[in-house]
């Protein structure tokens, strides 16, 4: 048994309280007043039920020819780092899980991991849904990998076969990605337009197919106007942004640090990252979600799009809350909430609160702790983070998975 007494975040507030997890089932026991003998006491910190991250790319599939970059086990291990208790992982694999036997087969490499991971499933152009309940994730247009369009026509072809199911989108236009190759830098190749027509298309393939639908890494402030019109009018869709997109903008950009902050969809305008930024604070955005994309320096010198940000997820919630105003409870509603409800769809554990029978995953936020990263704090096998230099404002002191502390730097 585990016992933590501290300043435990819940929907309705912030309380002091103990709470019992049961390392064996790794579930919360008992939530009630403290009594000032526990394993862990805190004092100011912030104790929330443990983040979840819907959209993490841990590299390893069962070629193994990505693992270089990344794998489970040190995408874990840097989700631990970040507070990050479990995360949904994606398919654009050498081999990608397209089937019950190819996921199958790449769960099964999962366990190496101390935390827990779910798979997305491909959808691609010859693919079938699976005999199981599974989030399935389908790129509308080409970035990192094999599996994609070129054109929407094919898209709606195959989303005709999933009715029903729950698909996340990575909204960009093909046929205007392909339009804008030759222009002369990464965000000009991938400009707006692409996600806003993407988008719109995503959400008339929702509405048709009756399909629950997860807009990823949204990053515009026309894409939040357009989720909060679609979620007015009913639509069955939730979205997603990452922190890049919410911590930088083009302003950012430098040459020395063009190619280390290329990502898809790119970095945008001032007037979107703060379109953001709203956005997420009043729920039109349900998720901030990593998009962690782990590739080796030299790659990144070569130009590769993608960035590794688990090691960073929770100094960027100290961060929301210090510049931006968000109080816990938002942070645990887009970092713990939201997406542990998702998650807990394809998991044996309830994910999102602090309550008897949820997992006993916590994340610990000291915001009187600043945080510098550097390079040697950072626990992703590719061994660097895009926020390098940057002071955050709190740290993430303890992370416990399952009634197990695997990440503690209280003093
Ligand atoms: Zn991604």
């Amino acid at each position: 048994m585990l016992s933590i007494e501290g300043n435990i975040v819940h929907i309705d507030g912030v309380r002091r309280e103990r709470v019992e997890i049961d390392s064996e089932t790794g579930l919360i026991i008992k939530v009630g007043p403290e009594t000032g003998v526990a394993d862990l006491i805190l004092k100011e910190e912030l104790v929330f039920p443990g983040f979840v991250d819907l959209h993490v790319h841990a590299r390893e599939d069962t070629s193994h020819t990505q693992d270089y970059k990344e794998d489970f086990k040190t995408a874990g291990e840097a989700a631990v780092n970040g507070g990050v208790v479990a995360f949904l992982e994606m398919p654009n694999n050498p081999v990608p899980p397209v089937d019950d036997a190819s996921y199958q087969a790449k769960s099964e490499l999962t366990h190496t991991s101390k935390i827990e991971i779910v798979l997305y499933a491909g959808i691609g152009p010859n693919t079938f849904p699976f005999s199981k309940n599974v989030p399935y994730k389908l790129y509308m247009g080409p970035s990192v990998g094999d599996l994609f369009f070129t054109s929407l026509q094919d898209v709606e072809t195959v989303l005709e076969k999933y009715k029903g199911c729950f698909v996340s989108f990575h909204c960009e236009d093909p046929k205007i990605l392909d339009d804008n190759a030759g222009a002369p830098t990464h965000e000009a190749r991938r400009p707006k337009e692409a996600e806003i027509s993407a988008l719109d298309f995503a959400l008339t393939m929702i509405e048709k197919y009756n399909l629950s639908g997860k807009i990823c890494h949204a990053s515009t402030k026309e894409a939040m106007e357009k989720i909060r019109s679609a979620k007015s009018q009913g639509l069955k869709v939730v979205a997603e942004v990452s922190p890049h997109h919410l911590f930088y903008s083009t302003e950012s950009l430098t040459e020395a640090n063009r190619n280390f902050m290329q990502m898809n969809p790119p970095l945008r305008g001032k007037e979107d990252k703060d379109a953001l930024i709203s956005a997420l604070k009043d729920g039109v955005i349900d998720f901030i979600a990593t998009d962690h994309a782990p590739h080796s320096i030299e790659e990144k010198i070569k130009g590769t799009s993608g960035t590794p940000q688990l090691d960073t997820y929770g100094s960027v919630a100290t961060w929301l809350m210090k510049e931006h105003n968000f109080s816990p409870t938002d942070i645990l509603r887009v970092c713990s909430q939201n997406s542990g409800k998702f998650f807990s769809q394809y998991s044996t554990f309830k994910y999102g609160e602090v309550k008897v029978g949820f997992v006993g995953s916590l994340t610990v936020l000291d915001m009187k702790k600043e945080n510098k990263i550097t390079k040697e704090n950072l626990k992703t096998k590719c061994g660097w983070s895009p926020f390098e230099g940057v002071v955050f404002p709190g740290s993430v002191t303890t992370t416990i998975i399952k009634g197990y502390i695997l990440k503690n730097e209280n003093t």
